[in-house]
């Protein structure tokens, strides 16, 4: 039988990571696990409580409320998984602005990490999964049998994530938009708990003079040299 591995894809914010996460995913039949939707739909749900008065956030109230906020993955359509909160399909609620904006505030709280990490790692006991995240090789998976750190130029970053936030139909500059991703950056960068690190033993892949068929194949190759032992193509 195939060997099934974990794959661990870090980076900075709208870096790509996603949808490359996506396609290995769906090629291989493994499960998508988007890290970032479980940090955004816990900032969602700060917000809709009035915990979050930007910059601060009542820290105690989160810590205090952790138990009554339960994360998980519905799926939908094509099989790709959408983030429920509490039950609420969420997903396209935290894509926003509003979110983005106090998400890094959110994920900087120690004990909402542990929560999260406790869930992911539930997720992906059966092997076969491709997550992505910021943490995922450093502290959720340093096991991860491959480790992947995604970058590229934030310029580069905010005008994908401009077209891709068009394309959804949501509204948001091309400059608050590149500000979010620099401040995003900053704070996860930053933070004491789990803060965004390239793992000693990732692959970092700068994919900014990359198109997603590149990026992709590059990926299938650095997963096959780990389940095949060798490059297949
Ligand atoms: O990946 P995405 O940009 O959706 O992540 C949103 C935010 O969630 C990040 O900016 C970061 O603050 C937080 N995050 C994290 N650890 C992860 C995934 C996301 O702290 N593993």
């Amino acid at each position: 039988m195939e060997k099934r591995i974990i794959v661990a894809i870090d980076g900075h914010s709208s870096s790509g990571k996603s949808s490359m996460a996506k396609q290995l995913a769906q090629k291989h039949a493994y499960l998508y696990i988007d890290s970032g939707a479980m940090y955004r739909a816990v900032a969602l749900y700060c917000l809709r409580k009035g915990w979050i008065k930007s910059p601060d956030l009542n820290v105690e109230a989160l810590i205090g409320g952790l138990k009554d906020i339960n994360i998980s993955f519905c799926t939908e359509g094509q099989g790709l998984p959408r983030i429920c909160l509490n039950g609420e399909d969420v997903e396209d609620e935290i894509r926003g602005m509003e979110v983005a904006g106090v998400v890094s505030l959110v994920s900087a709280v120690p004990e909402l990490r542990q929560y999260l990490v406790g869930i992911q790692r539930s997720l992906a006991r059966n092997k076969g999964v491709v997550m992505d995240g910021r943490d995922i090789g450093t502290a959720v998976f340093p096991e991860a049998e491959l480790k992947i750190f995604l970058t590229a130029a934030a310029a580069v970053r905010a005008q994908r994530r401009y077209l891709e936030l068009k394309e959804k139909g949501i509204k948001a500059s091309y400059e608050d938009i590149l500000h979010n991703i620099e401040m995003r950056d900053q704070m996860d960068l930053n933070r004491q708990a789990s803060p965004l690190r390239k793992a000693d033993d990732a692959i970092e892949l700068d994919n900014g003079q990359m198109s997603p068929e590149e990026q992709n194949a590059w990926l299938e190759d650095r997963f096959n040299e780990v389940v095949y032992g060798k490059n297949r193509n």
